[in-house]
């Protein structure tokens, strides 16, 4: 046996941890910002058609270009998008590697505004992209200014924007990225993981203006198949190409291809939840703050919460009461995702019973 340390590791991963937040089998998981809806026995069946449809070529590779996928997505999209606008891979997790894989890399800079996802800087250092950073405001919003003279700053090829962001649920206005867009001529890419949730409108209403605008999205959160791993991106036919050459060739297995045309076949109902699930998080936002914590505003299916002196202890217990939630974000903090009602209930009576000693 050998262990990690007698092997020729590249320096700069040496002592790094395997990403990801704990996945524990307890009563209720509300710490990944998952949609708590399966999808209906329908549309399970219909998948699962799908599936044995594909796996009668399962001796072929698949459809290196996914190009029905891209069309459906883009018909999802609308904007007047076609396929030759959409790129599409194993999460959005793949499609920010094959941007900064495209446009960062050794000696070159992606700017982002914290706090923020926490995977985006395993995405720079995976890519050896230097990752830099300029915190968001008080309230963790962002404005044009503050974004502009970080670029000016730090001249970055790639700004990464966040909204709803993650882990705060804040939003950055059409205008703010707008001005940015025409200040800037780096590529500006907007991560709408949860922009089906938000009440402001998705920068995709920009995209004809802003020839570098990269909008990004996933079919994990509000689409309810986060296990089907499908993240996508829309932007002009230069940047698709752009990632068509850093991919690795049929990096989209013929079953994924098939599962996510099925769910966008029936987004009418994969959908179905998205209005009540930012509804619940809202509520549980209103209720948190009659209980006095501090609230952060959000317009995600997620919802930011403290100051707890020593949050690892209230989280954990939480979990102690069978409530998974996430411990991330500004410190004092804690992120609980928007689930059933069955769920924020346990959620708010784990609550009601330790803060007493917590708050
Ligand atoms: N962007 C943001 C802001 C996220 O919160 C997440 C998931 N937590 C992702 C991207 C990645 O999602 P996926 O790879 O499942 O599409």
């Amino acid at each position: 046996m050998i262990t990690l340390a007698d092997l020729p590791l590249r320096d700069d991963l040496v002592g790094a941890e395997p990403y990801g937040a704990p996945q524990l089998v307890v009563p209720v998981v509300l710490n990944v910002n998952e949609n708590p809806y399966p999808p209906s026995a329908t549309v399970r069946r219909e998948m699962a058609e799908a599936v044995v449809e594909a796996a009668g070529q399962l001796n072929r590779y698949p459809e290196r270009e996914a190009l029905e996928l891209r069309r459906d997505l883009a018909n999802y999209l609308g904007h007047d998008l076609g396929p030759e606008n959409i790129w599409v891979a194993n999460g959005s997790n793949e499609i920010m590697s094959h941007l900064l894989t495209a446009f960062g890399g050794p000696g070159r800079r992606v700017l982002t505004f914290t706090p923020t996802y926490s995977m985006y800087p395993e995405y720079a250092r995976n890519t050896c992209t230097e990752y830099v950073t300029a915190p968001r405001r008080a309230d963790f919003t962002l404005d044009a200014d503050l974004i502009v003279d970080a670029i000016e700053e730090h001249r970055p090829t790639v700004v990464l924007i966040t909204t709803p962001n993650n882990p705060t649920g804040t939003t950055t206005s059409l205008q703010v990225i707008d001005e940015v867009c025409r200040r800037s001529d780096a590529i500006v890419v907007v991560d709408e993981a949860y922009q089906e949730f938000a009440r402001t409108d998705s920068a995709l209403e920009l995209m004809t203006r802003h020839p570098r605008l990269v909008v990004s999205r996933t079919m994990s959160k509000a689409f309810a198949l986060a296990g089907g791993r499908v993240g996508y991106l829309a932007a002009q036919p230069a940047v698709v190409d752009a990632c068509r050459i850093v991919r690795l060739p049929y990096h989209l297995s013929a079953q994924t291809q098939a599962v996510a045309r099925v769910a966008l076949r029936h987004s009418d109902e994969l959908l179905g939840r998205v209005h009540e699930l930012a509804e619940t998080a809202r509520a549980f936002e209103a209720w948190l703050r009659t209980r006095g914590y501090d609230v952060v505003d959000s317009e995600a299916n997620f919802t930011l919460f403290g100051r707890f002196a020593d949050r690892h202890n209230v989280w954990q217990q939480l979990l102690d009461r069978g409530v998974l939630i996430r411990e991330t974000g500004p410190d004092g903090y804690l992120r609980a995702s928007a689930g059933t009602p069955a769920e924020m209930a346990a959620l708010r009576d784990a609550l009601d019973d330790i803060s007493p000693t917590m708050l």
